[in-house]
Order: structure tokens, then sequence, then C-alpha cells
């Protein structure tokens, strides 16, 4: 560690966008808060593809317990550090599963990790990024295009699109037989994309909410196809192979491990990026000297009314409310 490094938290940094995200920032010159539910994975995989030791702390952060996300949070505090930037990249996806998988409070996984566990992590660590003496001050959540019908990948008809309908199933309390946000029947694929949109919804309600206050940056991204990272791995075998192929030669829409890490790095530390409230894509390509823009979110996600409700409802079920 050294006293000129800026210090950003990365969740889920010992895969995928995460990891080589962590290792962009690094290359910048950040120390880099690794927050992983596998230690030991991550510290491998950390020098596998050679982020130095001065760059990194790994952390221990398992989103689907709340336990664990406060414990967290008090872990950081204790390391003394100034908070310069939050990324909730961490996500689970089960397209396969025949039955919802559950966290230990009952509730659907997708959802817990994807959304939940950062719900309640970004209120926690508002706190700190409120107290921290930084100026440019970051919260980043990571978005997708599967959760945004407005992007090209998100207007292809894939069964199952992200809606959250009146947060029926969150305001029934969200534990068995309730699986889904809406209430209706579980679908697997669904709950993740559901999970995102949440996503989106949380980063612009925090925006809403802190944005003029506080001044930190609230705003998302979406990283590209990056085909190959452990998103897909509870996919068909078939799939696996095949959507890389596909993405790479057909809809030429496949980014690499690199090049999403890349941008997660620019959304953080860049100054083109401290713009709040904002969606950055860069398309669903990689071509070179390709330019990030401010891409149009849902009218779902564009619902304030609805960040309102899902804000309320979120508190409650992380046990943030009286
Ligand atoms: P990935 O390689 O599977 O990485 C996901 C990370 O989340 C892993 O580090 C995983 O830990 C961690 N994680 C899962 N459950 C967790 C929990 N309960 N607590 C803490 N960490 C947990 O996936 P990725 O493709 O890099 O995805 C990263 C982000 O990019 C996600 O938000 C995803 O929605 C978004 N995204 C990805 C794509 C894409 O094409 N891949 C496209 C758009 C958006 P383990 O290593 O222990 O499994």
């Amino acid at each position: 560690m050294t006293d000129q490094q800026k210090t950003a938290i990365i969740t889920g940094a010992s895969s995928g966008v995460g990891l080589y995200g962590a290792k962009a920032l690094a290359a910048k010159g950040w120390h880099v808060i690794m927050a992983c539910r596998n230690l030991e994975k991550a510290e491998r995989v950390a020098k596998e593809v050679g982020i130095p030791a001065e760059s990194r702390t790994i952390m221990h952060l398992d989103l689907a317990d709340f336990d664990s996300v406060r414990k967290f949070v008090a872990d950081f505090r204790a390391t003394g550090r100034t908070l310069y930037s939050l990324v909730c990249n961490a996500a689970v996806y089960l397209p396969l599963a025949k039955e919802p998988q559950r966290n230990k409070d009952g509730y659907e996984i997708c959802v817990a990790t994807n959304h939940l566990g950062h719900f309640l992590l970004c209120n926690l660590m508002l706190e700190d990024l409120k107290n921290s003496p930084a100026e440019d001050k970051r919260l980043v959540i990571l978005g997708t295009v599967t959760a945004n019908p407005k992007e090209v990948g998100g207007k292809i008809p894939i069964p199952a699109p992200p809606d959250l309908g009146d947060l029926q199933g969150m305001a029934a309390g969200f534990k068995p037989p309730v699986a889904m946000i809406d209430g209706k029947v579980f679908k697997p694929g669904k709950a993740y994309k559901d999970s995102k949109l949440c996503n989106i919804l949380t980063m612009r309600e925090l925006h809403n909410r802190y944005h003029k206050e506080t001044g930190i940056v609230f705003n998302s991204f979406y990283p590209g196809c990056v085909a190959e990272t452990g998103l897909f791995r509870n996919h068909y075998g078939l799939f696996r192979t095949i959507f890389p192929w596909f993405q790479k030669n057909i809809t030429k829409g496949y980014v690499t491990e690199e090049v999403a890490g890349d941008r997660l790095a620019k959304v953080v530390a860049d100054p083109g990026f401290d713009v709040s409230g904002v969606y950055w894509s860069w398309g669903n390509r990689q071509q070179q000297g390709r330019e990030a823009f401010m891409q149009e979110v849902s009218d779902e996600a564009l619902d304030d009314n609805k960040a309102d409700v899902l804000w309320d409802l979120s508190a409650k079920l992380v046990g943030l409310s009286a």
C-alpha cells in the first residue's frame, strides 16, 4: 500500500469482469479491495492475472448472506482506508434451475445476491463514501443488455423479459412459495434479468436521493458481451461452446475479459465518467477506438415511483427499516 493509491472495492473480483477490472484499476495505480466469497480462489486468480500484491487486499464477502455483508463493512472500516469507489459487480445466473435456490432468509438466490446483497452494501457504505475526504467518489453498479429492451441486444425476443410487475412478490415477503419479484411463476432466466433491472433502479434511486446532497457519482455500465466469463458456468456445456463462437463470428458482439475490465476501470477512474445517474455503454462491440456513450434505459428502469417502492421493500427484506 502506498499513500498515493486510491482505494476501490469491487464485489465478485474473483472472476471475469470484476477480476480484470481489478487488474486494470491496479494498472492505473489504484488499490483494490477484492470483495469475494472464496478467498483461496481470489488469491490464486489475482496472482494468475498478475495483480501486484501491493495493489490488492482480498476480503471476504458473501452477498447472499446479509450478516456477511454487515461484517464486510465492519472489516473494511477496520482497514482505515479512504474509500473512493464501490463497484457492485458480483452476480449469479442460474438459467437451468428447475426450482428456485434460496439464501438462508428464504429469498430467491439471484435476487438475493445480485440485488438485495448489493442494496444492503450500498446503503451501509454510503456512510463511508459520504465521510470519505476524496473529492471524486463513485458508486458503480453493473448493468446488462438483456435487462434493457432499448439496447439492440435487449430487443432480441429472448423468452421472459424482465418485468417487476407491481412488486407483488416482494410486498408479500419474498419467501416460499414466492420466488419472483412480480409474485408470478418461477423463471430462472427472468430472475436474473429482474435482479439486473433492480440494479439500474437502485442506481437511479441512489442518484435521486443522494447525489445533490453528497456529490457522490452514481452510475452503471454495460461491459459488453463477455461471453467466456464464469457467469455462464451453470448453462449447458453446448451453450458455453457455441455462445462465444456465435458472438465472435456472427454477431461480432464478443468482448474479452480484458476489454470489459478496462471499461470497468474507466467508469471508476476516468474524468469523463464523473456524471451521475447515467448508464454507460460501448454498445455490444469492442472495435478499436470505440467510445462510450450514455445509453437510454428501459421505461421500467426509468419509473421513479417503482424505484422508490423497490427501495422501501428491499430495505425491509434486508432488515434496514424499522
Ligand atoms: P463471473 O465471471 O461469473 O463473475 C461473477 C463474480 O461474482 C464471481 O467473482 C463470483 O464469485 C461472484 N459472486 C457470485 N455470487 C456471489 C456471492 N454470493 N457473494 C460474493 N460474490 C459472489 O461473471 P461476469 O460475467 O464477470 O459478471 C460480472 C458482472 O457483469 C455481473 O454483474 C453481470 O451481470 C455483468 N455482465 C456480464 C456480462 C457478460 O457477458 N459476462 C454482460 C453484461 C453484464 P466466485 O468466483 O466465487 O464464483
